[in-house]
Protein backbone atom coordinates (compact mmCIF):
# COMPACT_ATOMS: atom_id res chain seq x y z
CA UNK A 1 0.00 0.00 0.00
CA UNK A 2 1.16 3.48 -0.81
CA UNK A 3 1.14 6.00 1.85
CA UNK A 4 0.89 9.25 -0.12
CA UNK A 5 2.59 11.91 2.18
CA UNK A 6 0.25 15.47 2.35
CA UNK A 7 1.40 18.78 1.81
CA UNK A 8 1.54 19.69 5.06
CA UNK A 9 4.10 16.25 5.88
CA UNK A 10 6.26 17.28 2.81
CA UNK A 11 6.58 20.70 4.42
CA UNK A 12 7.72 19.42 7.75
CA UNK A 13 10.08 16.95 6.39
CA UNK A 14 11.74 19.57 3.59
CA UNK A 15 12.29 21.79 6.55
CA UNK A 16 13.77 19.46 9.59
CA UNK A 17 16.35 19.01 6.53
CA UNK A 18 17.43 22.71 5.76
CA UNK A 19 17.50 22.84 9.20
CA UNK A 20 19.75 19.92 10.08
CA UNK A 21 21.92 21.10 6.82
CA UNK A 22 22.01 24.84 8.47
CA UNK A 23 23.09 23.50 11.77
CA UNK A 24 25.90 20.90 9.96
CA UNK A 25 27.36 24.23 8.02
CA UNK A 26 27.38 26.13 11.05
CA UNK A 27 29.40 23.88 13.47
CA UNK A 28 31.97 23.19 10.73
CA UNK A 29 32.27 26.98 10.17
CA UNK A 30 32.46 28.08 14.17
CA UNK A 31 35.39 25.17 14.64
CA UNK A 32 37.42 26.65 11.64
CA UNK A 33 37.12 30.05 13.36
CA UNK A 34 38.42 28.80 16.84
CA UNK A 35 41.24 27.24 15.19
CA UNK A 36 42.52 29.75 13.25
CA UNK A 37 42.02 32.60 16.13
CA UNK A 38 44.08 30.45 18.91
CA UNK A 39 47.06 29.81 16.30
CA UNK A 40 47.28 32.62 14.42
CA UNK A 41 47.10 35.56 17.59
CA UNK A 42 48.59 33.63 20.35
CA UNK A 43 48.64 36.00 23.30
CA UNK A 44 52.72 35.12 24.12
CA UNK A 45 53.35 35.83 20.73
CA UNK A 46 50.97 39.26 20.03
CA UNK A 47 53.67 41.62 21.55
CA UNK A 48 56.78 40.82 18.90
CA UNK A 49 54.53 39.26 15.54
CA UNK A 50 53.97 43.23 13.93
CA UNK A 51 56.79 44.53 12.01
CA UNK A 52 57.57 47.63 14.24
CA UNK A 53 59.30 45.20 17.16
CA UNK A 54 61.63 43.30 14.23
CA UNK A 55 64.86 43.82 16.60
CA UNK A 56 68.37 43.69 16.38
CA UNK A 57 67.77 39.76 15.18
CA UNK A 58 70.12 38.36 12.48
CA UNK A 59 67.29 37.58 10.30
CA UNK A 60 64.91 40.76 11.45
CA UNK A 61 66.78 44.11 10.66
CA UNK A 62 65.76 47.59 11.96
CA UNK A 63 63.98 49.33 8.50
CA UNK A 64 65.10 52.71 7.51
CA UNK A 65 62.54 53.44 4.70
CA UNK A 66 61.96 55.29 7.08
CA UNK A 67 63.16 54.49 11.02
CA UNK A 68 59.57 54.23 12.96
CA UNK A 69 59.23 54.43 16.74
CA UNK A 70 58.17 50.80 17.43
CA UNK A 71 55.34 51.74 20.02
CA UNK A 72 56.03 50.36 24.33
CA UNK A 73 54.56 46.97 24.20
CA UNK A 74 53.22 47.44 28.16
CA UNK A 75 51.38 50.50 29.80
CA UNK A 76 54.17 53.33 30.89
CA UNK A 77 53.56 52.63 34.23
CA UNK A 78 54.00 49.07 34.18
CA UNK A 79 57.08 48.73 35.15
CA UNK A 80 56.96 50.67 38.66
CA UNK A 81 59.03 47.68 40.30
CA UNK A 82 62.00 49.52 39.05
CA UNK A 83 61.24 52.58 36.75
CA UNK A 84 58.48 54.80 37.08
CA UNK A 85 55.97 56.58 34.57
CA UNK A 86 56.96 59.83 33.76
CA UNK A 87 60.78 58.50 33.16
CA UNK A 88 59.21 55.54 30.66
CA UNK A 89 56.58 58.65 29.07
CA UNK A 90 59.90 60.85 28.87
CA UNK A 91 62.40 58.01 27.48
CA UNK A 92 60.17 56.79 24.76
CA UNK A 93 58.14 59.48 23.85
CA UNK A 94 60.66 62.21 23.53
CA UNK A 95 64.35 60.57 23.95
CA UNK A 96 63.76 57.27 21.40
CA UNK A 97 61.47 59.23 19.57
CA UNK A 98 64.13 62.34 18.63
CA UNK A 99 66.60 59.60 17.67
CA UNK A 100 64.40 58.14 15.25
CA UNK A 101 63.50 61.64 13.70
CA UNK A 102 66.96 62.63 13.64
CA UNK A 103 68.27 59.56 11.77
CA UNK A 104 65.37 60.11 9.28
CA UNK A 105 65.96 63.42 8.65
CA UNK A 106 70.17 62.93 8.37
CA UNK A 107 69.31 59.77 5.61
CA UNK A 108 66.91 62.12 3.85
CA UNK A 109 69.96 63.58 1.97
CA UNK A 110 71.43 59.61 0.63
CA UNK A 111 68.30 58.04 -0.68
CA UNK A 112 70.56 55.06 -1.14
CA UNK A 113 71.11 54.75 2.39
CA UNK A 114 67.44 54.26 2.90
CA UNK A 115 67.62 50.72 1.47
CA UNK A 116 70.18 49.85 4.35
CA UNK A 117 68.75 48.92 7.82
CA UNK A 118 70.19 50.17 11.17
CA UNK A 119 72.23 47.43 11.43
CA UNK A 120 74.11 46.77 8.55
CA UNK A 121 74.76 50.99 8.41
CA UNK A 122 76.39 50.81 11.86
CA UNK A 123 78.52 47.52 11.46
CA UNK A 124 79.92 49.82 8.65
CA UNK A 125 80.18 53.33 9.51
CA UNK A 126 82.95 54.27 7.30
CA UNK A 127 80.61 53.25 4.03
CA UNK A 128 78.49 56.20 5.38
CA UNK A 129 79.13 59.80 4.21
CA UNK A 130 81.33 61.53 6.45
CA UNK A 131 78.96 64.56 6.99
CA UNK A 132 76.18 62.32 8.31
CA UNK A 133 78.06 59.45 10.29
CA UNK A 134 78.43 61.00 13.63
CA UNK A 135 74.37 61.30 13.37
CA UNK A 136 73.98 58.44 12.35
CA UNK A 137 76.14 56.87 14.99
CA UNK A 138 74.34 58.28 17.78
CA UNK A 139 70.71 57.94 16.24
CA UNK A 140 70.85 54.74 14.42
CA UNK A 141 72.42 53.56 17.76
CA UNK A 142 69.93 55.12 19.77
CA UNK A 143 67.38 53.75 17.87
CA UNK A 144 68.69 50.54 17.55
CA UNK A 145 69.12 50.58 21.47
CA UNK A 146 65.96 51.75 22.44
CA UNK A 147 64.34 49.05 20.85
CA UNK A 148 66.11 46.45 22.08
CA UNK A 149 65.98 47.83 25.77
CA UNK A 150 62.19 48.19 25.59
CA UNK A 151 61.94 44.76 24.73
CA UNK A 152 63.74 42.92 27.25
CA UNK A 153 61.82 44.55 29.99
CA UNK A 154 58.65 43.34 31.11
CA UNK A 155 56.07 43.86 33.55
CA UNK A 156 56.31 40.02 34.44
CA UNK A 157 59.77 40.02 34.37
CA UNK A 158 61.94 39.31 37.17
CA UNK A 159 63.41 36.86 39.54
CA UNK A 160 65.81 33.85 38.12
CA UNK A 161 66.76 33.41 34.53
CA UNK A 162 65.61 29.94 32.78
CA UNK A 163 66.68 28.03 29.89
CA UNK A 164 69.52 28.22 27.70
CA UNK A 165 70.42 31.73 28.96
CA UNK A 166 70.50 30.40 32.73
CA UNK A 167 72.41 28.02 31.57
CA UNK A 168 75.00 29.85 29.62
CA UNK A 169 75.00 32.73 32.71
CA UNK A 170 76.32 29.85 34.77
CA UNK A 171 78.49 28.48 32.85
CA UNK A 172 80.70 31.72 31.82
CA UNK A 173 79.86 33.51 35.64
CA UNK A 174 79.75 31.18 37.99
CA UNK A 175 76.22 31.61 39.04
CA UNK A 176 73.56 34.52 38.37
CA UNK A 177 73.96 36.20 41.41
CA UNK A 178 78.09 36.87 40.22
CA UNK A 179 76.56 37.73 36.68
CA UNK A 180 74.13 40.23 38.26
CA UNK A 181 77.31 41.83 40.53
CA UNK A 182 79.75 42.55 37.47
CA UNK A 183 77.09 43.70 35.42
CA UNK A 184 76.07 46.56 37.71
CA UNK A 185 79.59 47.24 38.63
CA UNK A 186 80.24 47.66 35.37
CA UNK A 187 77.03 49.59 34.44
CA UNK A 188 78.28 51.64 37.62
CA UNK A 189 81.53 52.06 36.44
CA UNK A 190 80.55 53.53 32.95
CA UNK A 191 81.47 57.63 33.40
CA UNK A 192 78.73 59.60 31.82
CA UNK A 193 76.05 58.38 29.27
CA UNK A 194 75.95 54.98 28.22
CA UNK A 195 75.16 51.31 27.99
CA UNK A 196 76.38 48.31 29.99
CA UNK A 197 75.87 44.97 27.88
CA UNK A 198 75.53 41.39 27.71
CA UNK A 199 76.74 40.02 24.22
CA UNK A 200 77.43 37.41 22.79
CA UNK A 201 81.59 37.80 21.06
CA UNK A 202 82.16 36.35 18.16
CA UNK A 203 84.28 33.55 19.60
CA UNK A 204 80.79 32.32 20.79
CA UNK A 205 81.44 33.48 24.61
CA UNK A 206 79.28 35.53 26.39
CA UNK A 207 80.93 38.75 28.25
CA UNK A 208 80.08 41.97 29.62
CA UNK A 209 80.95 45.16 27.60
CA UNK A 210 79.75 49.15 28.21
CA UNK A 211 79.48 51.37 25.24
CA UNK A 212 79.92 55.51 25.68
CA UNK A 213 76.75 57.58 24.48
CA UNK A 214 74.43 55.34 21.88
CA UNK A 215 76.94 53.02 20.44
CA UNK A 216 75.82 49.87 19.94
CA UNK A 217 77.99 46.41 20.61
CA UNK A 218 77.30 45.42 16.80
CA UNK A 219 79.38 48.35 15.74
CA UNK A 220 82.32 45.47 17.59
CA UNK A 221 81.09 42.90 16.11
CA UNK A 222 79.38 41.65 19.47
CA UNK A 223 75.69 40.59 19.42
CA UNK A 224 73.51 42.53 22.35
CA UNK A 225 71.87 39.77 24.07
CA UNK A 226 70.87 42.34 26.63
CA UNK A 227 71.26 45.81 28.04
CA UNK A 228 70.69 48.22 30.50
CA UNK A 229 70.93 52.16 29.52
CA UNK A 230 72.53 53.96 32.20
CA UNK A 231 71.93 57.74 31.04
CA UNK A 232 70.59 59.76 33.73
CA UNK A 233 67.55 60.20 31.49
CA UNK A 234 66.50 56.45 32.24
CA UNK A 235 66.61 56.91 36.22
CA UNK A 236 67.40 60.47 37.41
CA UNK A 237 63.45 61.73 37.88
CA UNK A 238 63.36 58.68 40.36
CA UNK A 239 67.10 57.61 41.72
CA UNK A 240 68.69 61.28 41.31
CA UNK A 241 72.16 60.63 41.04
CA UNK A 242 71.97 56.86 42.94
CA UNK A 243 72.55 54.99 39.77
CA UNK A 244 73.79 51.93 41.55
CA UNK A 245 70.37 51.55 43.39
CA UNK A 246 68.53 52.21 39.96
CA UNK A 247 70.71 49.21 38.35
CA UNK A 248 69.80 46.81 41.28
CA UNK A 249 66.32 47.58 41.28
CA UNK A 250 66.43 47.25 37.50
CA UNK A 251 66.33 43.18 37.51
CA UNK A 252 62.84 43.28 38.83
CA UNK A 253 61.52 43.66 35.12
CA UNK A 254 63.99 41.96 33.02
CA UNK A 255 62.26 39.67 30.30
CA UNK A 256 63.82 36.49 30.09
CA UNK A 257 62.16 34.98 28.04
CA UNK A 258 62.64 37.69 25.54
CA UNK A 259 66.46 37.62 26.51
CA UNK A 260 66.27 33.97 26.10
CA UNK A 261 64.86 34.27 22.41
CA UNK A 262 67.47 36.68 21.17
CA UNK A 263 69.98 34.05 22.28
CA UNK A 264 68.30 31.39 20.64
CA UNK A 265 68.28 33.72 17.39
CA UNK A 266 71.86 33.82 17.31
CA UNK A 267 72.42 30.83 18.16
CA UNK A 268 70.33 29.60 15.14
CA UNK A 269 72.57 31.95 13.03
CA UNK A 270 75.38 30.00 13.54
CA UNK A 271 73.53 26.38 12.55
CA UNK A 272 72.47 27.75 9.16
MN1 LIG B 1 67.91 56.16 26.91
Amino acid sequence: MIVKKTWRQKSILFLTGFFLISLLFACQTASINESSTSTATPVTEKTFSTQSFAVAYPDRELTTSPARLPELPYAANALEKAIDAETMKLHHDRHHAAYVKNLNAALQKYPELQNKSVEAMLRDLNSVPEDIRETVRNNGGGHLNHTIFWQIMSPNGGGEPTGEIAQQINQTFGSFDAFKKQFNQAGGDRFGSGWVWLVRNPQNQLQIVTTPNQDSPIMDSLYPIMGNDVWEHAYYLRYQNQRAEYLNNWWNVVNWSEINRRIQAVSQQDDT
